[in-house]
């Protein structure tokens, strides 16, 4: 049997049989028991029986990149440095996208895998993860947004489209996702890589409650591909980035509040920096609302009256220091404001009123970044073993538990 791999002080088996990691993006576990109930997802029903079926916990924020970095490195955001699209450069004075792979600070699983000689592909739904999960990786790895230009130089592949038979999706659609599913299964049955990671984006998710039509079409389309997949002999891993929830009152309207500018009113116009890390190029589907924002205090304010008086708003979970946030969520203190703010389970942050389009939200918005939405799901088709009862299951365990816990 090969050497065992050490990555970021975690140790991985070679993998066995073709295995493949799936982070379904914005996957509130509901969402998989509403289909099956629904009699939509006869594959995922089955788990129970032949597989194993557990709950872990994303990191916080329960934002899209940091998770996936986790799932990718096996390590929390204080080791791979991602934890959020934005952080505010205080030296620059300027707001800094965080999507580029010069931030990251450690190597994933995947790249050492390929090193050490494995056949290794990604496919993620947005072009914007790509550049990250792929970053020092030998092997396929390319976006569904933009499958009409892969090349084998810079992809590892070539004719992409043709081979899924689907053209490229929208970015804001549901077959984005499809697009992932289906050329997993392709690159399965033709390359047959050893270790694959498959990463969707949460379009349906934002739009769609649980049990909806579209969310149990979304959840039998993925069902399909995953059999397919077992089917083939691949050891499954499931999990999520995070959950989902809607951010509304009894009747669907928006529950926002406005941080920047309910600091602003108390404490004096721009004597504070509200930063909502969600902000990305593509916020149509949520408005760039989440339930979790960073606050920098610059150098007049008091941190004590500024916790305090976000403390006292009504939608409010938290208020944490930075070092307090860095040691409950594992995060790169360098990366977060001086103090960082969690909303409740039905309530999004905003910055400043004036900087959030809501024209694109057609529908209640849903969203996630906070704690309330921590719980997701980890899945496998196979029965697992030597895990301790009392051991906190995250998803950035999913590596370990598919590679070193097969029974
Ligand atoms: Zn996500
Ligand atoms: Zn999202």
């Amino acid at each position: 049997m090969s050497q065992p791999l050490t990555v970021n002080a975690r140790t991985y088996r070679l993998p066995a049989a073709p295995t493949i990691v799936i982070c379904v993006d914005g996957c509130e576990q509901e969402y998989i028991n509403q289909a099956i109930l629904a009699g939509q997802a006869p594959f995922l029903a089955k788990l129970v029986e032949f597989g194993t079926v557990l709950t872990g916990d994303c990191v916080v924020p329960s934002f899209t990149n940091p998770n996936n970095l986790s799932i990718v490195t096996g390590a929390p955001p204080s080791v791979h440095g991602i934890c959020g699209n934005f952080f505010f450069d205080e030296e620059a004075g300027a707001e800094v996208l965080m999507n580029d792979p010069k931030y990251l600070r450690a190597p994933s699983i995947l790249a050492e895998m390929a090193r050490a000689g494995q056949r290794v592909a990604v496919v993620t739904a947005k072009d914007k993860l790509r550049a990250l999960l792929g970053h020092g990786l030998q092997g396929i790895c390319f976006s569904a947004e933009k499958a009409d230009q892969v090349t084998l130089e810079q992809n590892g592949i070539e004719r992409i489209v043709e081979r899924v038979g689907m053209p490229v999706p929208s970015v804001y659609s549901a077959e984005l996702s499809q697009f992932v599913f289906a050329a997993g299964l392709s690159l399965l049955r033709e390359e047959r890589p050893d270790l694959m990671y498959l990463s969707t984006t949460d379009y349906v998710q934002h739009k769609h409650a649980p049990g909806t039509p579209e969310a149990n079409a979304f959840y039998a389309m993925m069902d399909h591909y995953l059999a397919g997949y077992h089917a083939e002999g691949a050891v499954l891993a499931i999990t999520a980035d995070h959950g989902m929830n809607a951010k509304t009152d009894a009747a669907g309207r928006p529950n926002i509040v406005y941080l920047q500018d309910r600091l602003d009113e108390q404490f004096g116009v721009r004597s504070t920096r509200v930063l909502l890390p969600i902000t990305d190029p593509y916020v149509v589907h949520h408005g760039a609302l989440g339930s979790y924002a960073t606050v920098y205090l610059g150098d007049s304010q008091a941190a004590g009256a500024v916790t305090e008086f976000l403390r006292g708003i009504n939608g409010v979970e938290a208020v944490l220091t930075r070092a307090q946030a860095s040691e409950r969520f594992e995060l790169p203190p360098d990366r977060i404001g001086e103090l960082v703010v969690l909303g409740e389970r039905l309530t999004a942050l905003g910055s400043a009123a004036s900087q959030h389009d809501l024209s694109g939200l057609n529908v209640p918005l849903r969203s996630h970044g906070g704690v309330s939405e921590q719980k997701v799901p980890l899945l496998f088709n196979r029965k697992l073993s030597g895990i301790e009862s009392a051991r906190r299951l995250r998803n950035f365990d999913a590596f370990d538990l598919a590679l070193n816990h097969l029974a």
